[in-house]
């Protein structure tokens, strides 16, 4: 049960569901809701909130609803008085939940500041003023300067936001300051600590990664936490919109921030201490170079770590996390993209089928486990691609004699901000919208209403001349029924 809110609150954080209301309405719960995951910021910020003495509470609406299926949000939001709400909006699937949220967070709290913040908030921020009266005010890129000035301000009595705060885009300042977060200010922030969250030992549990294991039973009440090390990507893959230039073109960042690999360590070791099994780390310490990988990766004391590689993992990089690691805990995650190597080149993965069959064998060697991940239907994916991806696919399943492997085929909507979406007649794609944010409302109440079918190219919101994606889907499932241990069917397929 999720106590009210009382009225000592100053801020309260709200992750939203993608789809809103409408995405459970009438129905039990999901038994795994969509989307737990916090954006990796939201931690730190609200731990600062907090270090410069407001009170705040965190609410996950994906973790509320599995603890407290059908709970009344606008019932528990009633009781309150925070000066100051925050909604993320990073990745664009939950475009129609955040705007939801904020509308009934208007609705039951006229007196507070309604803040939006995330990657998506940030490529949009000026058309969700427009389209969302709800919304006060949308931070463009990095929070860390302007949200403690913005919450002392609102404690103080005023009702807007002072003058030049940089990255807050307002009604009344469109266009403001940029700040880009360095490392210092990424290792001042305490990324470690869910006492503000409500429920946080349930959100652990659901985003452990529970590897595949032969002969041992899923640790359902293994916990999980997601652990930034940085910020930024040095890749620019073309459906993407958390690259290079999307960073650069979105928050002004110039290229990768480090955190100090001391602090991790120290992030770690307190981690382990408070029983959390798994550690998934942000970015890929590959990037990071030798050095700074060794020294994290050298830290993690029996800790399972869950990584998704950016492109493939080195040796150095398996050979520390079997030394340091918690088998049963631990699982690399690999893009593939594909069957075809070029058209895995195109789409920003810089490696052959060989290089990809020996890393799968070293990481095999090691008693590790994987998950393998191809894309479904993107640009220049013709006949001939899509059957070299299940070709390769049914070759990893052929050649995991010990059972620790998964493979996986998504479709790909594509990102605010990604290279497709920049450019869709060079990567060969047709919009079937104007890609903005009024077009990802309407298509996400189509698949919330269930107009919209999640593999019709309208609700990836482009099509590719000549690929039939629930064809694509189908022939993928009959895979998964072959191997249902080894592969995750598309959902809708
Ligand atoms: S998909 Fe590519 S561009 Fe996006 S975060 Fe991963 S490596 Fe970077």
């Amino acid at each position: 049960m999720t106590p009210p809110l009382d009225r000592t609150l100053d801020v309260l954080y709200l992750h939203p569901l993608p789809l809103g209301g409408r995405q459970v309405a009438g129905g039990p719960a999901a038994a795994q809701p969509r989307y737990p995951l916090l954006p990796m910021g939201v931690v730190g910020l609200c731990n600062l909130l907090q270090a410069r003495g407001h009170r705040v509470r965190g609410l996950n609406l994906a973790v509320e609803w599995t603890v407290e299926p059908g709970i009344d949000l606008a019932a528990r939001l009633a009781g309150g008085s925070p000066r100051l709400v925050l909604i993320d909006l990073h990745w664009h699937e939950h475009c129609l939940g955040a705007l939801e949220l904020a509308q009934s967070v208007r609705e039951s709290l006229p007196g507070a500041f309604v803040l939006l913040g995330g990657l998506t908030a940030s490529a949009y921020a000026v058309e969700l003023l427009a389209l969302c009266p709800a919304v006060d005010a949308v931070v463009r890129g990095d929070a860390e300067a302007a949200l403690p000035a913005l919450a002392r301000a609102l404690e103080q009595g005023q009702s807007d936001p002072p003058d030049g705060l940089p990255n807050l885009v307002t009604r009344r300042e469109p266009e403001p300051a940029r700040w880009v977060a360095g490392p210092s200010h990424l290792d001042a922030l305490d990324v470690v600590s869910l006492g503000f969250l409500d429920h946080a030992e349930a959100y652990q549990r659901l985003i452990h990664s529970h590897p595949r294991r032969p002969g041992i039973r899923p640790a359902v009440g293994a916990r999980g936490h997601w652990l930034p090390n940085g910020r930024g990507c040095a890749w620019d893959c073309g459906s993407c919109g958390g690259g290079r230039g999307a960073h650069r073109a979105v928050t002004g960042r110039p290229g990768l921030v480090w955190r100090d690999p001391a602090q991790v360590a120290a992030d770690l070791a307190q981690l382990r201490d408070a029983g959390v099994q798994q550690v998934a780390l942000g970015l890929d310490p590959d990037m990071a170079g030798a050095a700074h990988r060794d020294a994290c990766l050298g830290s993690l004391g029996g800790l399972g770590l869950y990584l998704e590689s950016f492109q493939l993992p080195s040796v150095a990089l398996l050979d520390a996390v079997a030394r340091g690691c918690d088998p049963d805990h631990s699982e690399l995650a690999i893009t593939a993209v594909s069957g075809d190597p070029a058209h895995r080149r195109r789409h920003g993965k810089a490696f052959g089928d060989g290089e990809l069959l020996a890393c799968l064998d070293v990481l095999r060697a090691r008693g590790m486990s994987v998950s393998v991940f191809f894309a479904l239907g993107l640009p220049g994916e013709d006949d001939a691609a899509f059957e070299a991806t299940l070709a390769l696919a049914g070759r990893l399943i052929e050649r995991d004699r010990l059972g620790t492997q998964r493979v996986a085929a998504l479709p790909q909507a594509l990102d605010p901000g990604a290279p497709m979406a920049l450019e869709p007649a060079r990567w060969g794609l047709e919009p079937t919208d104007a890609g903005d944010l009024a077009a990802r409302l309407a298509r996400a109440r189509g698949l919330a209403d269930g107009s919209l079918h999640p593999l019709d190219p309208r609700a990836l919101g482009y099509r590719v001349p000549g690929c039939e994606l629930r064809d694509r889907a189908a022939r993928w499932n009959e895979l998964a029924t072959q191997a249902p241990e080894a592969v995750i069917p598309v959902p809708g397929g």
